[in-house]
């Protein structure tokens, strides 16, 4: 008999905080592993683009062929998640200043949208469709600035959209991986399914013996 290889997400590990994302997807009983070369999405059951540094990030995406694993994934309509960052790398449109993107996710972002101020503050999003409000961690946030037709806006902060999907692409501009609220990435990956969170601790802990 062949057994089936378990479902398993691939968290982008070029930069960043990846490791919270695969604690986030340990304790839901999704199990994760760290790509960081772009043929290692192919099989995956899901990506997550972290945060970090935008410009850093796309840095590595021309360093190897990402721009077309990525929307080659994005095209098979398996779920995808891009945070902070990783919201920046999936837009149609970046500015300030205007850097290149995967243009996945219809949306016109704006880096350090926060200024100077208020860069980084804790939270809380409004996300009517998710069951009210989600603590939310903003680390020198981008703004969403114009959504297209295709994208709904599924969490807002003053009225402005913080979390965002458009098909299999999720994106927020903020952390959901540094608090223990699961929404986001329940949202994003409501189709992979999960196991006992036991059962991919033991998996994940057999990986790093090999
Ligand atoms: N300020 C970063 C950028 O513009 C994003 C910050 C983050 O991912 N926490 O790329």
């Amino acid at each position: 008999m062949v057994r089936k290889k378990p479902a398993s997400v691939a968290v982008l590990a070029l930069q960043g905080d990846f490791e919270a994302h695969r604690r986030a997807l340990a304790r839901m009983g999704i199990a994760s592993f760290e790509a960081r070369k772009p043929a290692e999405i192919d099989e995956a059951a899901g990506v997550i683009i972290p945060g970090g540094e935008s410009t850093t990030l796309w840095k590595f995406f021309e360093l190897a062929p990402w721009e077309e694993a990525l929307a080659r994934f994005a095209a098979s309509g398996r779920p995808m998640l891009g945070t902070c960052a990783g919201a920046i790398v999936l837009a149609r449109e970046v500015t300030n200043p205007a850097q290149k993107a995967l243009g996945l996710l219809d949306v016109s972002i704006e880096r350090n949208g926060y200024g100077r101020q208020a860069d980084s503050f804790i939270g809380a999003v409004d996300a009517p469709s998710l069951g009210g409000q989600i603590p939310a961690v903003f680390i020198r946030a981008p703004r969403i600035r114009a959504v297209g037709p295709r994208v709904n806006v599924l969490a807002t902060r003053e009225g402005e959209p913080v979390l965002v999907r458009q098909g299999n692409v999720v994106a927020a501009t903020f952390h959901p991986e540094l608090t223990p609220d699961e929404r986001v990435h329940r949202l994003a990956f409501e189709n992979v399914a999960a196991e006992s969170p036991a059962e991919v601790s033991r998996r994940s802990d057999e990986a790093m013996k090999r």
